[in-house]
């Protein structure tokens, strides 16, 4: 099963996508993550795209395709997928397509996660990550035990530099003007389909997992 998911920063597609990639039995591949962990390694990759990523911004087409295609040629992706912020434009999703044509592959669905700008604000105002374990919280739903500590080893919780107020609204803009237009794209492929984002985050998994299962 090969599947794209789609949504806002703050969407909560990061979160779906790594527990339906355990349930189903397929890789999880965040762009967002490999680029992070490229930065805090110092790689070629990671010092091209620092910059565009403090300031909210995409990191250009073309680096983005070429680690896509690295992915694609070493077999990590052999087994099925859910990619997880890429394709994040037009021409992404276009080069995805005709990358996995190449290989006689293909997307089976792509997932849109609907949440409003409000929800997306407000979460990503209460979103803390441990930078020594990478645990994720969020203020109210899943709180530390301490206030701003990790409960796994007391690191203190740190917010991602990009989850500054300016640059959340940053983000959200560019989403609209460079994201949502995928959007469109899944539809005439006829490969989009709507889950609605709000609810418990069990709830959301049960509609992903319903969607996915369905001819
Ligand atoms: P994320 O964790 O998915 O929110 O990604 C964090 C940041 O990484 C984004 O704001 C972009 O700067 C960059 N990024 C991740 N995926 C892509 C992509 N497919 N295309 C361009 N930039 C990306």
């Amino acid at each position: 099963m090969n599947l794209v998911f789609l949504g806002p920063p703050g969407s909560g597609k990061g979160t779906q996508a790594k527990v339906i990639a355990e349930q189903i039995g397929v890789l999880h591949l965040s762009t967002g993550d490999v680029l992070r962990d490229s930065v805090k390694k110092g790689t070629e990759l990671g010092k091209k795209a620092q910059k565009y990523m403090e300031a909210g911004e995409l990191v250009p087409d073309d680096l983005i395709v070429g680690m896509i295609e690295e992915k694609l040629a070493s077999g990590e992706l052999d087994n099925g997928y859910i990619l997880d912020g890429f394709p994040r434009t037009v021409p992404q999703a276009e080069a995805l397509r005709d990358m996995l044509k190449r290989n006689d592959s293909a997307i089976d669905k792509a997932i849109l996660i609907d949440v409003s700008d409000e929800e997306v604000i407000k979460r990503l105002s209460g979103r803390f990550f441990c930078p020594t374990c990478n645990a994720g919280y969020n203020y109210p739903a899943k709180m530390p035990k301490q206030e701003g500590i990790c409960d796994n080893d007391g690191t203190k919780l740190q917010r991602r530099p990009d989850d500054e107020e300016d640059v959340v609204r940053n983000r959200l803009e560019v989403y609209q003007r460079q994201t949502a237009p995928i959007i469109d794209f899944y539809q005439k492929a006829s490969l989009l389909h709507k889950v609605a984002g709000e609810g418990s985050l069990q709830e959301i998994t049960a509609r992903l997992l319903k969607v996915i299962k369905e001819n």
